[in-house]
């Protein structure tokens, strides 16, 4: 037993990537000591967290799900705590020492900025933090300095790859994507894709909002701005390639040529691991990557005609401001819409078009900036879907 075990906290403990950390843990219990467990609305769900990981505190979203949590839970330590601002006061707690930030979408800004204003360590998955605001987010990290380690598979993938180098020495970075469910879809047949089209993602099972965003390649989209303030380089410095088996999961080629890459099975068991006991490795029973059974491995240019939301994303992050803070709200909004069939796949590319034009937009955004941006575009995005 070691005497100093990690204190964690799992925000998002109920999704994909909160219940994949949540098994890893449970595989090396001596290491980790569960702080904080906390989701949405599915209280069932994470009322069997608390009872088997015992944390000091619950937070939930939803006022029904608190009381049924503060009842069954009275007779336990757990305390339970209600909505997204208090579990922001806990992130500043001198025991927590690690914070797993899988909550979706820009839902999860507030509680991972008050985590670096704590200066603690953050394996990141909420992508949308940093397409929301990255700048001011990496300005917070090195103010407060705080540690952010990427659980997305690709940046996790780069973040290996950098070990020992110097960043100085990075000619550009090149992010694969499988291509999502629609690659070899003639584009004339999109206007007939439906939910269970788009939520089968040939190689990767994930939430439902990130799978929408896989199969419009938004996630890439997404994906590239996130690597733009991760590793600090510009939009130019950073490509996308299409690689439909996802087992290279992403590459840096450096100044003198030489060009180096992360593989493994598409598992997210990996990059969480490797951020849960950054610096070290640890062994962990995963399946065996035996790469003489993958008969091929292809690599080739997106079509960004076919899927526009990847130069979408391009030209926001060209623009800077709050472009992609907007980019990131229109797409919450018109992909809830499409899971709830208020409009077809089409419908959302150009909804999210529509309403980049009408949103406003802040050159040299602050932290209120892009809150007043994220709330303008989301009720300017369901005028456009509920109001017609
Ligand atoms: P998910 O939908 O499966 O889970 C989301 C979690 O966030 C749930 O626990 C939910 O209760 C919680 N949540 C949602 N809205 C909330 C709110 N308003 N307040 C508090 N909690 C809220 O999503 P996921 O697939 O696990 O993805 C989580 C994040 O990780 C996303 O940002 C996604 O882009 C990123 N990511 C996921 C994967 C993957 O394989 N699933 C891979 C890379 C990156
Ligand atoms: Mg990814």
């Amino acid at each position: 037993m070691l005497k100093n075990k990690k204190h964690i906290a799992v925000l998002g403990s109920t999704g994909s990537i909160g219940t994949q950390t949540l098994e890893i843990i449970k595989t090396h219990q001596t290491f980790f000591e569960v702080f904080v467990l906390s989701c949405n609305s599915n209280y069932k769900l994470l009322y069997k967290q608390a009872l088997y990981f015992k944390p000091k505190y619950v937070v939930i979203n939803s006022s029904k799900g608190y009381v049924f949590l503060k009842n069954h839970l009275k007779k336990t330590d757990t305390r339970v705590v209600l909505g997204l601002s208090d579990l922001s006061d806990l992130m500043g707690d001198g025991e927590l020492d690690l914070v797993v930030a899988a909550i979706v979408g820009s839902a999860g800004l507030l509680p991972t900025i008050a985590a670096i204003k704590a200066g603690k360590t953050i394996a990141l998955a909420n992508k949308e933090t940093l397409v929301v605001a990255g700048e001011l987010i990496m300005n917070l990290v090195k103010k407060h300095n705080a540690s952010i380690l990427p659980v997305d598979s690709e940046h996790s993938a780069i973040f290996q790859c950098l070990v020992g180098e110097d960043p100085n020495t990075i000619n550009k970075l090149i992010i694969t994507a499988s291509g999502g469910p629609f690659l070899n879809r003639d584009v004339s047949d999109f206007k007939n894709i439906t939910i269970k089209d788009a939520l089968k993602h040939p190689n990767w099972d994930m939430g439902a909002k990130i799978t929408i965003d896989s199969a419009t390649l938004m996630n890439k989209g997404f994906e590239l701005i996130e690597a733009r303030w991760l590793f600090n380089l510009s939009g130019k410095n950073i490509d996308v390639l299409v690689h439909p088996q996802s087992i290279v999961h992403s590459l840096v080629e450096f100044v003198d040529g030489s060009v180096k890459a992360q593989l493994g099975l598409p598992n997210m068991t990996i990059p969480i691991l490797y951020a849960l006991f950054y610096p070290k490795r640890q062994t962990h029973p995963i399946k065996n990557f035996n790469l003489s059974k993958i008969t091929e491995l292809t690599f080739f240019d997106p079509n960004k005609s076919k899927f526009p939301h990847l130069q979408l994303a391009y030209d926001c992050l060209q623009k800077g401001g709050t472009a992609a803070c907007s980019l990131n709200a229109a797409n919450e909004i018109v992909v809830d819409a499409f899971l709830n069939k208020k409009i077809g796949f089409l419908n959302m590319i150009k909804i999210i078009e529509n309403s980049l034009e009408k949103s406003i937009f802040v050159s040299n955004p602050n932290l209120d900036d892009y809150l007043q941006v994220d709330l303008e575009t989301r009720k300017i995005t369901t005028e456009l879907i509920y109001k017609k």
